[in-house]
Formats: structure tokens, C-alpha cells, sequence
């Protein structure tokens, strides 16, 4: 036998569904907002892909001897590619081992040039995003782990570091407590940025250990993706 509602019962459950459906279409709704949304950043943004220094210059050498230009070519091509994968823009500064440095660059302006060179290829997308991917060095201690830098020109910057420390932190290096850094007096590329702008220093290869891990294809890709994941959700 049926039990009759009451109406205030039925009352209370025609609300609680009358809420149920608006919660879920405003779900749908936001959804759907934020994919278009998305769609349209993404379309519009070019992830410019600095790979430090090469050529000429090697940047640091590492505790197993190999060279930074080497290792932070890896890295970013490796980013490159998942990025464009996602549906990005992407430019990358330099896809071999030279130098961007202008070929009648007076000696002792060689790298002035190069930086110069860098920059120009970032600053000419309005809405690019420059990540310059680097590795460390400390001479004589054993420092590890990952460090981003940011410029002070945009505020998505500091976001952006932020969230690649963090999301570094969380799924590789857990033992990495430090913090991002705003680039004030140093790191030309972040000085002049005229766009969001950030450079990771992907590890100390001055650490043997480090070094041979940053060294590693295998972990090359893990970082890769690590940088990715967390850059994607932010822009
Ligand atoms: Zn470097």
C-alpha cells in the first residue's frame, strides 16, 4: 500500500531535485565554458622553448663531464613535443647544438648577442609564454634538486613557477623544499621579457648523482612531463 506524501514532503523532494538539476546544468555549463575557454587560449598561446646556452657556448660541465647545452637541449625538446602534442604553438629557440648568437658579433659580445637573439625571438609573440630550461651548479656541495626562476614583469610568472616547483616537488622530488625565485639583478632573458616568463634550473649537475639522472632519457621525459602537467593547468 502506498504511503501518501505529504506536501510538505513532496515539497522537499520536488526541491531537492528542482536543486539537483540547476547544480548539474550550471556543472555542465561551466564545463563546457571552460573548454571553449581553454580552446581559445590555447589557439592564441605560442610556448616559446629556450634551450640554454650551445654552440660555442656549453654552459656548466657536469660531475660525469657532460655539458649543459647538451642535457638542456633534451629536456626542452622533449617539452616541446608535449606541448605541441596538447595543441600549442610552440617555438623553440634552438632545435641543435649552435649558438644564436649573430655570426659578426664582436669577441666579448658573443653572449650579449646570443641572450639578445633569445629574447627577440620571445618578445615577438604578444602572447607567448618563454621557458628557458637550464641545469645547475654549486661547486663543493652536494645541492639537488630542481629550482625555477621568474621574471617580475608579469605576474603569471610567479604563478607559473610556482606551480612547476610544486608539481616537481609532488610527483619527482619530494625531498625539494625550495622556493621559486624572482629574477631582480639577474638572468637577462628574465629582465627583459616583455611576456610571462620563467627558467627552470632542472637540477645540479655539479651532484654526480643528479647529474647522471638528468643525463638519463628516461628522466629527461619524466621531468618533461612533470613541467608540462603543471604549466598546462595554468594557462
Ligand atoms: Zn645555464
Amino acid at each position: 500500500m502506498f504511503k501518501k506524501w505529504s506536501f510538505p514532503a513532496f515539497f522537499s523532494l520536488f526541491l531537492a531535485i528542482s536543486l539537483l538539476f540547476s547544480a548539474l546544468s550550471f556543472t555542465f555549463l561551466k564545463d563546457s565554458k571552460d573548454l571553449q575557454t581553454n580552446a581559445v587560449a590555447r589557439e592564441e598561446r605560442v610556448i616559446v622553448i629556450d634551450a640554454g646556452h650551445g654552440g660555442i657556448d656549453g654552459g656548466a660541465t657536469g660531475a660525469n663531464g657532460v655539458t649543459e647545452k647538451d642535457l638542456n637541449l633534451a629536456v626542452a625538446s622533449k617539452l616541446a613535443a608535449l606541448f605541441r602534442m596538447a595543441g600549442y604553438t610552440v617555438v623553440e629557440t634552438r632545435t641543435t647544438d649552435v649558438s644564436l648568437a649573430d655570426a659578426d658579433a664582436k669577441k666579448g659580445h658573443v653572449k650579449q648577442s646570443d641572450l639578445t637573439n633569445r629574447l627577440k625571438i620571445s618578445n615577438q609573440y604578444p602572447q607567448s609564454i618563454l621557458i628557458s630550461i637550464h641545469m645547475n651548479t654549486y661547486p663543493g656541495v652536494a645541492c639537488s634538486g630542481l629550482q625555477v626562476w621568474y621574471s617580475q614583469n608579469n605576474d603569471l610568472s610567479a604563478e607559473l613557477a610556482n606551480a612547476v616547483q610544486g608539481g616537481v616537488k609532488s610527483v619527482l622530488q619530494p625531498q625539494n623544499n625550495r622556493k621559486t625565485k624572482v629574477a631582480i639583478t639577474s638572468i637577462y632573458l628574465l629582465r627583459h621579457a616583455e611576456n610571462p616568463a620563467i627558467l627552470i634550473e632542472c637540477g645540479f649537475i655539479s651532484n654526480l648523482e643528479e647529474c647522471e639522472r638528468l643525463a638519463t632519457p628516461s628522466y629527461q621525459k619524466e621531468l618533461a612531463l612533470a613541467i608540462f602537467t603543471s604549466l598546462h593547468k595554468k594557462i
